[in-house]
């Protein structure tokens, strides 16, 4: 097909950084190529996947890394986040503790990663939050706690697939607006 052929105008980089069990892998795997797996556990040692988008006209190749299970052991190097212009902080909407680790997150983010670096707070598991959900971090208290630290936040689910697509895209047109 003509159109996979073309090359892509930009690469971006991208990391997904949180707690263990918050849900990284399945964000990727839902934006990359629309899926959710229910066991999935993914081999120690950094990994990838890439999705090509167009955004203002130009063709964007989305470069995701996945700390493949690092974080459990706090092995995530500084070689995880060079050249990275974008990230998303995952956190888990039902564990609160994922959530209060997220200043952790960004400490570790402004020590490693480029100071120009986007960054996406994403509140995980949504789908867990009906009427007689398990929510246990409010909207508005990650909010705030996004716009203190500059962060753009949404909440998602890679389960059901809701706002995963559109927290990417908000991402990559952020950046995509630092670098044109
Ligand atoms: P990671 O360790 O942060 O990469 O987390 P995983 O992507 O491996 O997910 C951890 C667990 O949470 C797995 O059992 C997933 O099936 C589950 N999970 C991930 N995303 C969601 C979600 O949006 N909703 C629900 N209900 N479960 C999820």
């Amino acid at each position: 097909e003509k159109d996979t052929m073309m090359e892509e105008d930009y690469v971006f980089k991208i990391v997904v950084i949180g707690d263990s069990a918050v849900g990284k892998t399945q964000l990727l795997s839902r934006f990359t190529r629309d899926e959710f797996c229910f066991d999935s556990k993914s081999t120690i040692g950094i990994e990838f996947q890439t999705r090509t988008v167009q955004i203002a006209r130009k063709r964007i190749k989305a470069q995701i890394w996945d700390t493949a299970g690092q974080e459990r052991y706090r092995a995530v190097t500084s070689a995880y986040y060079r050249g990275a212009l974008g990230a998303m902080l995952v956190y888990d909407i039902t564990k609160r503790h994922t959530f209060e680790h997220a200043a952790r997150w960004v400490d570790e983010l402004r020590a490693h990663a480029d100071k120009s670096i986007v960054v996406m707070l994403i509140g995980n598991k949504s789908d867990l939050t009906g009427v007689h959900g398990r929510r246990a971090v409010t909207t508005d208290e990650a909010a705030a706690f996004a716009e203190e630290q500059g962060l753009f936040f949404s909440e998602s689910s890679a389960l059901s697939g809701e706002n995963v697509e559109r927290a990417f895209l908000r991402l990559l047109q952020e950046i995509h607006a630092n670098v044109s």
